[in-house]
């Protein structure tokens, strides 16, 4: 519905009578297409009965058509302004959906729950340099999140959907493996965006495995293996991983142990082959 979706003028009115003077350090950049909205809400598959929760809706263009769409919409903002007003924005524009959304006026870093029922999906047009760490603690924090669809960084997508082998594959590949079957979704242009910023996008849909690899570690035991392998990513697993075993030489008997090469480097594993050095560790390593 045009009367309901925010296009250029909306944005630049809305912006213009709040005040609103995007900044980089908060990525900012807001979505001035309604097409683009759009496709994000049909890629990201969102169904009558879902409850999504969205990152950052900023000025509302993705909110309003998740809204059309789904059953609930909850949306985290750091941005005082941008809080404040987007109930009024939902009110005017989709007067018969408001109360089936809900806003959170926090740092998404530091959600640990949310109102209303559980989420059973994240749409979002995340803010650019923390878009990684809140993808991966929304995951973390709600497990009854389904099905993610995230724009991100073109950059960024890549990282997130790579293979092991692949040059671009890395601790944001690895630890999103852990939750999700991970796919590029599509690209998205600067031009849809106010104030356009200088990178193109890219869309990433994240479907929850039934079950997060098998192993006796924690997450954090084996993330702590993955931050260690990458952290020296040019190095052999045997002396990337001394400082976490406690020495080389204890490195390669867990490496051993699990079954992976001490030669080999962490872009070669997969989520499980971490899971099973992480397994490993020495006891007093
Ligand atoms: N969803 C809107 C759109 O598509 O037009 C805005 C997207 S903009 C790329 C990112 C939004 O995230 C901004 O509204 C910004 O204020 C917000 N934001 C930035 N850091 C945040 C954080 N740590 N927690 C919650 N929101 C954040």
């Amino acid at each position: 519905d045009p009367d309901v979706l925010l296009g250029p003028a909306d944005i630049r009115e809305l912006a213009a009578r709040l005040g609103v003077r995007p900044t980089k350090q908060r990525g900012q950049n807001f979505v001035i297409d309604a097409n683009t909205v759009r496709r994000i809400v049909r890629t990201a598959g969102v169904r009558p009965d879902d409850v999504v929760v969205e990152i950052g809706p900023g000025l509302g263009s993705l909110t309003l058509a998740l809204l059309e769409a789904a059953d609930r919409v909850t949306a985290v903002e750091i941005d005082d302004v941008l809080a404040a007003a987007l109930p009024a924005t939902v009110e005017a524009r989709l007067p018969g959906r408001a109360d089936r959304f809900a806003l959170v006026h926090q740092d998404a870093l530091r959600v640990t729950e949310l109102p209303g029922p559980a989420p059973t999906a994240l749409v979002a047009n995340l803010p650019y340099n923390v878009a990684v760490p809140v993808l991966l603690h929304m995951l973390a924090r709600f497990p009854s999140i389904e099905r993610t669809l995230v724009m991100v960084q073109s950059e960024v997508a890549d990282r997130l959907a790579a293979a092991p082998g692949s040059k671009v594959y890395g601790v944001p590949s690895v630890k999103a493996a852990w939750y999700a079957r991970v796919k590029r979704a599509g690209a998205i242009g600067r031009n849809v965006f106010w104030p356009a910023p200088n990178v193109d996008s890219g869309l990433v849909s994240l479907e929850r495995r039934p079950e997060p690899p098998r192993t006796t570690a924690s997450r954090e035991e084996v993330f702590a293996v993955v931050d260690a392998a990458f952290a020296q990513r040019r190095k052999t697993l045997r002396a990337a991983l001394a400082g976490w075993a406690g020495s080389a030489a204890a490195a390669e008997a867990a490496l051993t142990a699990a079954g992976i090469s001490p030669q080999a480097r962490g872009e070669a594993l997969t989520v499980e082959d971490f899971a099973a050095i992480a397994e490993h560790r020495p006891a007093s390593g």
